[in-house]
């Protein structure tokens, strides 16, 4: 059994954020890492790039070779934490070795959900999440004709494109009457569903699979309402669950996710979570939810990281944001999702065109802040409008200019400009 400073499970995002910023401020605590995964640190959110062709496998890694060795990291793949006793601060891996720590980070990260359906244990049936499923789809690419999809999800809707693109015949099914139903609203799961429609993509909604045929191999499905898909190719994308079972079976508070407070501190005394595994903090809503997202999952690690060395943090600004691109259509959806003209105690502006598929969304609040807008066709004005929203500005002022596509810091009255732009060349904004 070792004794070590600073112990991290998982080797993805949170983790390179935790040590990058404990090695911020200590540069000799010794950091020991444990990873299931045996790969080198390397982005999921590239698997959809690399295997269209877009980028190499040297890209898909997130960190250079000997980024270990030069934080001074001792790494652990390949091995599970099976076990946690926040009372003796200690982590049992698979093969019963200990590991004692003074600070620990879960940085677990998140698991595909396998739906209940007999038969997705066949052969050439992938999740779209990990490297080693990266690396089946690749080989079945090669002989693949005919892909299912499960899940009109971002994750699912990735996956359908790229096959696509790689001129197989593809068929998304849903069991939502739209597609992207978390994160956008109808009119902009229309717009999405005309484009893989006019991409040749077919879209089965309000239906799942029912069977799956094959005997070693999948060879076809059948979907609730009778119809019958041949297929040598599925794939499972219909979301990711919190990886919380090492923090659940030590007594450690969920909700959803491993509940973490601003400075990513878990129930338990010297253990800290961030990314996929937790419940963060949303600025927009007030609540702690899982907010699955790369830059969500760094900077939690890296807040956890100051936290962890003795420097107060904390992480106020996290909130859900997904940028999306399919076929040519770009989407950007921020914080709240509120379907309809008005809901509640919110206001939404809107603008659609159809024609260039084109739809602008915002919904604020009775104090005119922005709590959330979708963005399609239109999307480079993203990163001004999330300031706004991050700052809690009143844009009623100015807000019909929200949706004139062209909207920028000249569109702001005088006084707000200048107090917004001194404040992002500070913070290296713009
Ligand atoms: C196809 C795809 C596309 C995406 N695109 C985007 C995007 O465009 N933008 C964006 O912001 N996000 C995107 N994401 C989400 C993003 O990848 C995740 O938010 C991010 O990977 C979360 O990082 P993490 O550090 O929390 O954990 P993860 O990346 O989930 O990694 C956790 C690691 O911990 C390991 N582990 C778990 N339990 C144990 C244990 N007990 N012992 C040892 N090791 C363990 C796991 O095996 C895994 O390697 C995408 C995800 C996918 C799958």
């Amino acid at each position: 059994m070792g004794n070590y400073d600073y112990l991290i499970i998982g080797n993805s995002a949170g983790a390179v954020g935790c040590i990058e910023g404990l090695r911020s401020i200590d540069k000799t605590g010794s950091i020991w890492l444990v990873s299931e995964e045996s790969n080198h640190v390397y982005s999921r959110a590239l698997i959809p790039y690399y295997l269209a062709g877009k980028i190499t496998i040297d890209k898909m890694f997130y960190r250079p070779a000997e980024f270990y060795d030069r934080a001074g990291v001792t790494l652990i793949t390949g091995q599970k934490a099976e076990a946690l006793d926040p009372e003796k601060q200690e982590v049992v891996l698979t093969g019963g070795e200990r590991l004692g720590y003074g600070k620990l980070l879960l940085a677990t990260g998140g698991k595909p959900i396998y739906p209940p359906i007999a038969g997705l244990d066949k052969q050439n049936i992938f999740s779209f999440h990990s490297f080693k499923d990266l690396l089946g789809i690749e080989k079945k690419l090669a002989s693949a004709r005919h892909a299912v999809v499960l899940g009109g999800g971002v994750i699912g809707l990735m996956a359908a494109e790229v096959l696509k693109k790689k001129g197989l015949k593809v068929s998304v099914v849903e069991l939502g009457g739209r597609v992207l139903a978390p994160v956008i609203d109808e009119t902009g799961s229309m717009l999405v569903e005309k484009t893989f429609k006019n991409a040749g993509v077919d879209i089965y909604l309000n239906n799942t699979i029912q069977e799956v045929h094959g005997e070693e191999s999948v060879e076809g499905v059948t979907l609730r309402d009778g119809t019958n898909i041949p297929c040598d190719l599925l794939i499972v994308g219909v979301g990711v669950i919190p990886r919380v079972e090492l923090a659940e079976s030590s007594g450690i508070e969920i909700n959803r996710g491993i509940v973490v407070n601003k400075k990513m501190q878990t129930s338990a005394p010297n253990v800290y979570a961030c990314g996929d595994c937790a419940s963060n903090f949303n600025f927009v809503t007030g609540q702690a939810q899982p907010l699955p997202l790369w830059p969500n999952a760094y900077t939690g690690g890296r807040i956890a990281a100051f936290n962890m060395a003795g420097i107060e943090r904390e992480y106020t600004v996290g909130t859900s944001m997904n940028a999306m691109h399919f076929f040519d259509l770009n989407l950007i959806n921020a914080g709240l999702n509120v379907t309809g003209e008005t809901t509640g105690d919110f206001r939404v502006l809107q603008k659609l065109d159809a024609n260039k598929d084109i739809y602008l969304k915002f919904v604020l609040n009775n104090k005119g802040v922005i709590q959330g807008y979708i963005l399609i066709g239109q999307i480079n004005r993203a990163g001004i409008f999330l300031n706004l929203m991050r700052k809690k500005i009143d844009v009623r002022s100015f807000e019909q200019e929200l949706l004139s596509g062209d909207f920028g810091y000249a569109n702001l009255p005088d006084e707000l400009r200048w107090q917004l732009l001194r404040e992002d060349v500070i913070l290296g904004v713009v």
